[in-house]
């Protein structure tokens, strides 16, 4: 849906009736009637107001329908099917406008997590615990690659991961028992602890910590 959207963005449509630019909307849930749908999750409408197909639609439901309504101009994208479709008022379809900045980044951060998923194969020779620690710390992220991820803290075998995951409240505790074992195990492995008192890493035989001077 993302992609399809982002192309729908590139493409410039025009209202053959005020030659504006049509916005890209989400289609409404369902089609009067059918239920069927638009067969596209986006619509390109017309949402000018001063629009001649908009201002003259008025008159002409009053006098065909006898309500309040007009028209708005659409197009459905990836096909050459043009409507007139009936608004209730000049707020409809306002609501539903697609929302390009956020789509942006929502693209910029999915390219960002596929380009780190792909990196973890080779990220211990690379010495890559960015692309790792991005991925465990990454909410929006697939579960199975930040679990994926967790595996490559040991064989990289960096403390400087420990502050940052330190640093990060997981709403997984299964990923987060995970993380939390492997930091365990890469501390022992470095023969070092953390301060109970201020975090700090110091050799697991310190009797006093040299940071905060405190007695362990
Ligand atoms: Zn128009
Ligand atoms: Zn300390």
């Amino acid at each position: 849906m993302l992609s399809r959207a982002l192309k729908y963005l590139e493409e410039k449509h025009t209202c053959p009736h005020c030659k504006e630019e049509l916005s890209l909307c989400h289609a409404p849930p369902m089609h009067v009637g059918d239920g069927l749908g638009w067969g596209s999750e986006f619509l390109f409408i017309c949402l000018n107001d001063e629009c001649s197909l908009f201002t003259k639609g008025w008159q002409y439901i009053e006098d065909q329908y006898g309500h309040v309504g007009s028209y708005r101009h659409m197009e459905i994208p990836g096909s050459k099917e043009t409507y007139n479709m009936m608004v209730a008022g000049s707020a409809a379809f306002t609501g539903s406008l697609v929302d390009v900045e956020a789509l942006k980044d929502q693209n910029e951060r999915f390219q960002k997590e596929q380009k780190a998923v792909a990196a973890l194969d080779n990220c211990v020779e690379n010495g890559d615990l960015e692309s790792v620690l991005y991925l465990i710390l990454n909410e929006h992220g697939k579960l199975s690659d930040r679990k994926r991820a967790v595996e490559y803290l040991l064989p990289l075998n960096d403390v400087s991961c420990i502050d940052p995951i330190r640093n990060f409240s997981f709403r997984d505790t299964g990923l987060e028992q995970a993380v939390n074992m492997a930091l365990n195990k890469l501390l022992a492995d470095n023969f070092l602890k953390e301060c109970p008192f201020c975090a700090e890493l110091i050799k697991s035989r310190a009797a006093v910590c040299k940071h905060c001077q405190k007695e362990l």
